[in-house]
C-alpha cells in the first residue's frame, strides 16, 4: 500500500476516533460514538496489516488470536463492579508495551530506521527515553492501583515524611539519567531509567487511598495514552501518535474534572497523593448510638405519601444489580404524581459514569438523572431521599471532619431532606472505610437488606 493511501486511511481513522470521543460525551449519542470508534479501529488495524514492511502474518495472527482469546475470556467473565481494576490492569499492559517497544528500538535501531547500534539519532533517543519513562511509571502505578482496587493490597494511604520532596528528587534523577542516556546510549542507563521509573510509579500511587482512587485511575488512563503516543514516535506511526495523544489529553481532562469534582488539587494528584497526612478513619465513635430501622412496607408508605423523591444510587446498587427493580419502583411513584429524580455524585460507584450507565441500561429517562451541582440545592425542598447502596457520597464528615480522608470532597446533601431512607445490608462502611453518622440521625431510617430484594419488596408493598 502506498504511503499516501496509508496517510489518508490513518487520517480517516483519527477523525473517526475524534467523532467517537464526541459521541461518548453524551449518553444519547454514546452508542453511535462507540460505532465510530470500532470502525476507526478496524480501518487502523487493516491499514497497518497492509504495510509493505510486515514480515510475518503468522506471528501477527497468532498474537492477535492469543491476545483476543484472553481478552474475550476476561470480558465475558468480568463483573461490572470489577471494571476499574480491569482498566487499571490493562493500563499496566500499555505501559509495559511502551517499555518493550523502546527496548526493541534501542537494541535493533536499524529495524526501526533510526540508525545503528551506538549511533542512534538524538531525537529518537529522547523520544525513546521519555516513552520508556512514562511507560514504566504507568506500568507500576497501574499494577499497584489494580492491587488496591482489587483489595489484594491495602487501600489505605501509605504516607511518610518528605514524600513529595522524595518524588521530586527521583524525578530530577530520572531527567539526569535521560540526559546521560542520550549522550552515552548505554544499556545500563536505559535499564536504570526503567527501574527508577518503576519505583516512582509505585511511590506516586501508594499515598492515595480512601475515596481518591477514581482520580488515580483516570490519571493512569492519561499516562497510558502518553505512553502509547511515545511508542508512536518510536515506530514513526502517525496514527498511534494521534490516538495516544487523544487518550492522554482526554484522560488528563477527565482527571482535572474529577479532581475539581472531588475538591482536590490536580497538581498534587500528578505529584503523587493528596490528603495523605490525614488519618484514614473517622474520629467519631458511634458504637453506643442507635439507628432507626424500617422494612419495605414502611418505606412504601413514606414514599407513597411524598410529593418529591430524590434517589441517590451508589456502588451497592451496582453490586445488587437493582437498577431495573428501582426503575419499576420509580415508575409506580411517578404514576402516583410524585416528582422522582436521580442524583448522581461524580464518584458514585467504582468508575466514572458507573451509575449513569446502569440507569441508562434500565431505561431511566436522561432528564430525570441530574449531576451533583444541578440537584444539591433541591434537597432542603425534598421530602424523601432514597439512598440505595450509596454511602461515602452522602457522608457529611466530608464537610465537617478535618481528620477524615474524604474531607473536602463535595457530597450530596441528603440529610437536608425531610426523611432519608438508606438501603444497605449492614452498618458497614463504604469504600473509604469511614463511618457515616447520617445513619444515626433522627430523620434517617435504615432499610437493611440487599438493594434489589428491598426494591422488589417495596414494589410489592406499593402495588
Ligand atoms: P460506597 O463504597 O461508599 O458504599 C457502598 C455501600 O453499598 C456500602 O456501604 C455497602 O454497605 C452497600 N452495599 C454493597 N452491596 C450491597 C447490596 N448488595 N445491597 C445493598 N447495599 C449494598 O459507595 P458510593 O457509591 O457511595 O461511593 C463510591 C466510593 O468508591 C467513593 O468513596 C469513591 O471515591 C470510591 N471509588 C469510586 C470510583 C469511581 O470512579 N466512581 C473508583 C474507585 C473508588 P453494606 O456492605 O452494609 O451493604
Amino acid at each position: 500500500m502506498s504511503s499516501n493511501i496509508v496517510a489518508i486511511l490513518y487520517l480517516v481513522s483519527a477523525l473517526l476516533f475524534i467523532f467517537a470521543l464526541r459521541g461518548l460525551s453524551h449518553p444519547e449519542s454514546s452508542r453511535l460514538g462507540n460505532i465510530f470508534g470500532v470502525v476507526g479501529m478496524i480501518i487502523a488495524i487493516i491499514t497497518t496489516l497492509m504495510f509493505k514492511s510486515v514480515l510475518s502474518y503468522v506471528e501477527i495472527g497468532s498474537a492477535i488470536l492469543v491476545g483476543g482469546a484472553i481478552g474475550t475470556f476476561i470480558a465475558l467473565r468480568i463483573e461490572m463492579t470489577a471494571l476499574p481494576q480491569l482498566v487499571a490492569a490493562f493500563h499496566s499492559l500499555v505501559g509495559i508495551a511502551a517499555v518493550f517497544v523502546a527496548a526493541a528500538a534501542f537494541y535493533d535501531p536499524m529495524a526501526f530506521g533510526i540508525g545503528n547500534i551506538g549511533s542512534i539519532g538524538m531525537s529518537s533517543l529522547i523520544e525513546m527515553s521519555i516513552g520508556t519513562f512514562i511507560g514504566a511509571i504507568t506500568f507500576s502505578g497501574s499494577v499497584l492501583a489494580f492491587g488496591k482496587l482489587q483489595g489484594t493490597v491495602s487501600g489505605k494511604p501509605i504516607v511518610f515524611k518528605f514524600q513529595h520532596s522524595i518524588n521530586a528528587l527521583i524525578l530530577i534523577f530520572i531527567i539526569i539519567l535521560i540526559f546521560l542516556f542520550v549522550r552515552n546510549q548505554s544499556p545500563t542507563i536505559f535499564w536504570s531509567i526503567v527501574l527508577v521509573s518503576i519505583i516512582l510509579g509505585f511511590l506516586v500511587v501508594i499515598p492515595i487511598g480512601g475515596a481518591d482512587m477514581p482520580v488515580v485511575v483516570s490519571m493512569l488512563n492519561s499516562y497510558s495514552g502518553w505512553a502509547a503516543c511515545g511508542i508512536g514516535f518510536t515506530l514513526s506511526n502517525n496514527l498511534l501518535i494521534i490516538t495516544g495523544a487523544l487518550v492522554g489529553a482526554s484522560g488528563a481532562i477527565l482527571s482535572y474534572i474529577m479532581s475539581k469534582g472531588m475538591n482536590r488539587s490536580i497538581i498534587s494528584v500528578v505529584l503523587g497523593g493528596f490528603g495523605g497526612e490525614q488519618s484514614s478513619s473517622s474520629s467519631s465513635d458511634n458504637s453506643d448510638k442507635v439507628v432507626k430501622q424500617g422494612n419495605a412496607e414502611d418505606a412504601a408508605y413514606v414514599l407513597k405519601n411524598a410529593d418529591s423523591v430524590i434517589i441517590v444510587p451508589g456502588y451497592g446498587m451496582a453490586v445488587a444489580q437493582a437498577q431495573h427493580a428501582l426503575r419499576e419502583m420509580s415508575d409506580i411513584l411517578k404514576n402516583e404524581g410524585i416528582n422522582v429524580r436521580y442524583a448522581i455524585h461524580p464518584v458514585a460507584g467504582r468508575m466514572p459514569g458507573h451509575m449513569n450507565v446502569l440507569l441508562a441500561e434500565a431505561n431511566v429517562e436522561y432528564e430525570e438523572v441530574l449531576e451533583l451541582e444541578e440537584i444539591n440545592h433541591d434537597f432542603p425542598m425534598t421530602e424523601v431521599s432514597f439512598v440505595i447502596g450509596a454511602n461515602d457520597v452522602t457522608n457529611p464528615a466530608a464537610k465537617t471532619d478535618k481528620s477524615s480522608p474524604i474531607y473536602g470532597m463535595p457530597i450530596l446533601d441528603v440529610e437536608k431532606s425531610q426523611t432519608v431512607l438508606f438501603i444497605k445490608r449492614s452498618m458497614a462502611t463504604g469504600y473509604s472505610g469511614v463511618d457515616n453518622e447520617l445513619f444515626y440521625r433522627d430523620n434517617t431510617t435504615m432499610l437493611f437488606g440487599d438493594a434489589k430484594k428491598m426494591c422488589e419488596d417495596i414494589v410489592k408493598s406499593l402495588g
